[in-house]
């Protein structure tokens, strides 16, 4: 069915403004007692006791029920929240996928005591969970996994290998997608499941892989005859393509796909201030990089004020990835070009430190999540174009 694209304006309510004074107060004191250093894509950045910290804020799990550890707030507060997190490059890579997506699963399709058993420490930032879904032969084509599951006595005995799982090493459990019945060729969506693993089960095994950036943040995780008990299996079995496709609606379009290099802009800004008065090219060029992230943000806001309303704007999630994610790739690029123009040192002091991040770390940005190629195909389905 052909669709058009739909962004209706969204400011952000009263009580998301009031609660970004706290969240600026909290990170400025953090600061100040050293407990972080800013960093370029500061979610791939792990530090449990930072994570900690933010659930006894109260700000993890923030939309949840308050019996699952939550604070019932809406999902506009959650996003100012995570705005002011990435703005100041803090590391919330620990919570990050069981905050985002983990989290809201169980509450779609997770028994009650599944959501008993795991939110309340995700929200107290203390049960961290990475995403098992890409495969060496599936990633854009994700219906491709190999990796099986075979009904034993009480459960299912789990067989196979994930990769670039981000933060495997580091967290509690993995929600597995698995073939829990034979790839049908007519419609390979169907067979599909989503099996919650711990990650001291016996028969799995974590091979860390090191990024560009020179650290260890994905990892290969192989299963053995690893045993899940059905307690542990998510939903329903046979129904984990759809289960995931929800979740990759809320993974697209949140500020985490345009401010991930914010501190660049904001150091690059903070430099032009400071030194004689730029020339009309570098304002032109430095205006033109603050007007796309403006237009972004209200994309994105207004995707997470639909998706707050109960609608599944996928087809306006995957546009604000894709210029999104496009921006990142740009602004490292022109922020060394105009610092060039503009004698900004890209060698020494804070700029350079955080341009050094984004430069090794962008070429990721159109890719993790879904690759852009993938999500234009969709957009341009969704469109009727093709
Ligand atoms: C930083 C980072 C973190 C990640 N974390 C996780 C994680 O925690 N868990 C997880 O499961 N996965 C994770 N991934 C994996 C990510 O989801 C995959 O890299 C992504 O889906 C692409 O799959 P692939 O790497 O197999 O590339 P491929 O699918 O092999 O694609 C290679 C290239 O071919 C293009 N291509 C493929 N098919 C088509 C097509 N039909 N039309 C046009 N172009 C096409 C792609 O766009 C891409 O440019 C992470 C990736 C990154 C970079």
């Amino acid at each position: 069915m052909t669709q058009t694209l739909n962004f209706p304006h969204q400011p952000l309510p009263d009580s998301a403004e009031n609660l970004r004074a706290d969240i600026r107060a909290f990170l400025a004191e953090e600061r100040r007692q050293g407990s972080f250093q800013p960093a370029s894509d500061s979610w791939l950045a792990c530090d449990p006791e930072f994570s900690r910290k933010l659930g006894a804020a109260g700000w993890l799990g923030m939309t949840w029920p308050r019996k699952y550890g939550g604070a019932e707030r809406s999902a506009l507060d959650r996003y100012v929240v995570t705005e002011e997190l990435l703005c100041a490059g803090a590391p919330v890579g620990a919570h990050w996928a069981s905050d985002r997506q983990t989290g809201p699963m169980l509450l779609r399709f997770g028994t009650e005591e599944q959501r008993q058993t795991f939110m309340p420490p995700m929200a107290r930032g203390e049960c961290y969970f990475a995403l098992g879904m890409s495969e060496p032969d599936a990633g854009s084509d994700l219906a491709a996994v190999r990796t099986r599951a075979e009904r034993v006595d009480g459960g299912w005995r789990l067989n196979g290998r994930k990769i670039w799982s981000s933060y495997a090493h580091r967290a509690h459990c993995m929600v597995v997608l698995c073939r829990t019945s034979p790839r049908d060729d007519n419609d390979r969506h169907a067979g599909l499941s989503q099996l919650l693993v711990e990650m001291d089960s016996p028969g799995l095994q974590v091979r860390g892989i090191t990024n560009l950036a020179g650290v260890q943040h994905f990892n290969e995780v192989l299963f053995e005859d690893l045993f899940v008990p059905d307690s542990r299996v998510v939903g329903e079995i046979g129904n984990g393509w759809q289960q995931v496709v929800g979740e990759l609606a809320y993974e697209r379009s949140g500020p985490e796909r345009f401010l991930s290099y914010y501190g660049v802009l904001a150091e690059l800004v903070a430099n032009l201030a400071a030194g004689p008065t730029p020339d009309k090219a570098t304002l032109a060029a430095t205006g033109a990089l603050i007007s796309q992230l403006a237009s972004l943000r209200q994309m994105s806001l207004s995707v997470a004020a639909r998706l707050e309303a109960g609608e599944m704007p996928a087809l306006e999630a995957a546009l604000v990835k894709d210029l999104g994610t496009r921006f990142e790739r740009l602004l490292p690029e022109q922020a060394r070009l105009i610092a060039g123009a503009n004698e900004i040192s890209t060698h020494q002091g804070e700029f350079a430190r955080l341009l050094r991040g984004a430069i090794l770390h962008a070429p990721s940005a159109t890719l993790r999540g879904g690759t852009n190629e993938i999500l234009r195909g969709a957009i341009a389905r969704g469109l009727g174009l093709r």
